[in-house]
């Protein structure tokens, strides 16, 4: 089945209709890129999808199951182990190195902290950043921080990454090397991604581009 599955979705904060009627299904292994102005809900959707907001009507089946059939631990741990999350500023611990920084989904999920250590050690290498284990965040450059929550978020394989802005605050190079690194989960090891960007030549990068407008789905493409 889909990785996600949006039917009907609306949500409004207090009054601020913030997602009107969306539907949305995500294939594994399909990159959906989701676009539109400031304030069109997408990072309301991106919080529906990562299981971290129960929007008012419609139902959400993320990862094979309906959000409405589960608590907020359940999701909690349907997220921790199902979902990797990639946001602008790759948000690293400062004080932890990148090791720790990188293990952290496993050590939270109650993983044996050798075992987390070596495994966030390989996932390091996969970035390229075998050389920076030991280093803490405030010694890499942005691209370096960018790649590191890459890995963090792909730590526990999951069938979804989920993406706000994830290459932003990085340059051309840097941007192009990190968007590479998350489009090999969907071409490489079908999982599906969702990356919700302003910048047209990420969105090019998709299979998709869902573009929303004032909360709705105003267009739907398809890329490749
Ligand atoms: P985008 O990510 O596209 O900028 P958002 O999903 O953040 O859009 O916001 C959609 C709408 O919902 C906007 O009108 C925004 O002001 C409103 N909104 C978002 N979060 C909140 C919140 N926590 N409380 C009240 N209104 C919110
Ligand atoms: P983004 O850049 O992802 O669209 P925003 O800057 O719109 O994020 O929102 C940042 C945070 O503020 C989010 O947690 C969002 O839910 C909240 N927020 C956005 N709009 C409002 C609003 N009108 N009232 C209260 N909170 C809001």
């Amino acid at each position: 089945g889909p990785a996600l599955a949006l039917r009907s979705v609306s949500h409004a904060y207090s009054r601020t209709p913030a997602l009107r009627e969306v539907s949305l299904t995500v294939e594994p292994g399909e990159v959906v890129a989701v676009t539109g102005p400031s304030g069109c809900g997408k990072s309301t959707l991106l919080h529906v999808a990562a299981g971290l907001l129960v929007p008012q009507a419609g139902s959400v089946d993320l990862l094979g199951t309906d959000l409405h059939d589960l608590d907020e631990t359940a999701r909690a741990v349907l997220r921790r182990r199902g979902v990797g999350i990639v946001l602008q500023y790759g948000q690293l611990v400062p004080d932890m190195t990148l090791e720790d920084n990188v293990a952290l989904p496993l050590l939270l999920d109650g993983g044996d902290l050798a075992a987390s250590r070596t495994a966030a050690r390989d996932a390091l290498a996969r970035v390229g950043l075998e050389q920076a284990g030991q280093a803490v965040p405030e010694e890499l450059s942005g691209g370096q921080a960018q790649r590191a929550a890459i890995a963090r978020a792909l730590i526990t394989s999951p069938r979804l990454l989920l993406a706000d802005e994830p290459v932003a605050s990085l340059d051309a190079v840097a941007a192009a090397d990190a968007l590479d690194l998350m489009l090999a989960v969907a071409r490489r090891d079908g999982g599906a991604v969702v990356l919700v960007t302003h910048d047209n030549l990420v969105a090019a990068t998709a299979d998709r581009e869902v573009r929303l407008r004032e909360g709705r789905v105003e267009r739907e493409t398809v890329l490749r």
